[in-house]
């Protein structure tokens, strides 16, 4: 089967904050009064003949709202899903909150950092930039994928930046003819930010985690913030994200060889075995005395973070996983580098992918 999908670490549980505030949406009425924001989402979904639109990058937060019915009951609550509501409620409190341009922001740096290619930065301030090029030298070595492999980082700035917003709205915008008109909009748009307190600084305007066929990772600041406000180490966040984002690489490199996942039911069983077994071998890496070289204590800490980033939306396609489901991944993925580097090798992708199948359905589900 051709994996077409875009994996995102978070959005399960943005769909569950969103659910968690579902009791305020029956007060929300939008009204479009910024008059240079004529139904934005229009021209960004609009599949025509050209390679930046695609639809499989695409989710509308006005649709997530309606996935309530999805929820299972009886999944829990955790604090990561608790911070994602603090920023969510900020959002809807916002005096200049806009739906529309909640999406179109969310699209634009989505497609931004799908399509862009050059220098690139970590983290807020670039405090990630030392660490990723330590950790992608050693996944490379790690895993000898055969592919090109890049990390673009994805920051709430860009939608303050005069020059970059009116590029993304030259490019992907395409109610807007030419840059002079992509700049009345950014202008337009700064306006906004300059009295919004939280467009577009909040996190959730750089929430992306994803990977694709191509090569591209993108880790964005919000997601990274979002977890250390849990109380995750930072390099951990940072490295775990960069290590599962990895693995999709993986899937897609043998995606022809590996055929377990075709014999699954549905699109949800395929993302929730794919989104396991990513969290099973980043596991294995960040502990592999080769790899990340974790000691038990911050194994511990990626424990806690596989726990907090799981979902409770079972029935739907982009269920990641419980946090059960996705602690057990995380330490069976332990379980192996610990078994195995005592005789000092690495394991190849498919011995990984083989033995996660061994653990999947009868330990992990
Ligand atoms: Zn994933």
């Amino acid at each position: 089967m051709k994996r077409k999908d875009v994996c995102i670490l978070g959005l399960g549980i943005l769909f569950f904050s969103i659910t968690v505030l579902s009791c305020s949406r029956d007060q929300l009425t939008y009204e479009n009064n910024q008059p240079g924001l004529s139904d934005p989402k229009v021209p960004l979904h609009k599949k025509k003949n050209n390679s930046y639109v695609n639809e499989d990058i695409t989710y509308s937060i006005l649709n997530v709202v309606n996935d309530e019915l999805y929820m299972d009951a009886s999944c829990e609550s955790t604090d990561f899903s608790q911070v994602l509501s603090g920023y969510l409620t900020e959002i809807l409190n916002d005096p200049f909150f806009d739906f529309n341009l909640l999406d179109y922001y969310l699209e634009l740096n989505r497609k931004y950092v799908t399509f862009y290619r050059g220098d690139n930065y970590y983290g807020e301030n670039g405090e990630f930039n030392h660490l990723a090029k330590k950790r992608i030298r050693e996944l490379t070595k790690f895993w000898s994928l055969d592919r090109e492999i890049y990390l673009n980082g994805q920051h709430t700035a860009f939608l303050d930046d005069r020059e970059i917003l009116t590029d993304m709205i030259e490019s992907f915008d395409r109610s807007v003819r030419n840059r002079m008109e992509a700049y009345e909009k950014a202008d337009s748009l700064l306006a906004i930010n300059a009295q919004s307190s939280v467009f577009p600084e909040n996190p959730y305007f750089a929430f992306d985690a994803f990977t694709k066929p191509s090569g591209l990772l993108v880790i964005g600041d919000g997601i990274l913030q979002s977890l250390t406000e849990t109380g995750i180490d930072g390099d951990i966040a940072f490295s775990t994200m960069l290590a599962h984002e990895w693995w999709h690489q993986a899937q897609f490199e043998y995606d022809e060889e590996w055929d377990f996942i075709d014999q699954l039911a549905n699109p949800s069983e395929r993302t929730r075995f794919s989104e396991l077994e990513a969290d099973f071998a980043a596991s294995y890496f960040l502990s592999h005395k080769r790899g990340a070289t974790y000691n038990w204590k911050r194994i511990e800490e990626y424990f806690s973070l596989s726990f907090n980033v799981g979902d409770c939306f079972v029935q739907s396609n982009d269920h990641h996983g419980t946090p059960k489901q996705r602690l057990a991944a995380a330490k069976f993925g332990y379980k192996l580098a610990a078994s195995a580097q005592k005789k000092g090798f690495i394991l190849s992708p498919t011995e990984v992918h083989e033995a996660f199948l061994k653990v999947y359905e009868l330990l992990i589900l």
